[in-house]
């Protein structure tokens, strides 16, 4: 299981996630970072890859289980 978690106020609207994972990270009307606290696993490639190239280092992956 993928659990995400994002320190919204570190957060500064890079959109890096965004770009790497559209499926879990997403800016909403108000601009403000939305995501998938627990995504499908087929995802975990592209979690990672966003949470890698946060500028700001925001965002927390915690793996567990199969
Ligand atoms: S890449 Fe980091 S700073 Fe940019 S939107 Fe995502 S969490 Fe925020």
């Amino acid at each position: 299981m993928l659990t995400i978690t994002v320190d919204l106020n570190t957060c500064d609207n890079h959109g890096q996630c965004v770009f790497a994972a559209p499926d879990v990270f997403a800016f909403n009307d108000d601009e403000e970072l939305t995501f998938v606290a627990r995504p499908a696993a087929e995802y975990r490639d592209a979690v990672l890859a966003g949470a890698g190239a946060c500028p700001v280092k925001a965002i927390t992956v915690v793996q567990s289980g199969a």
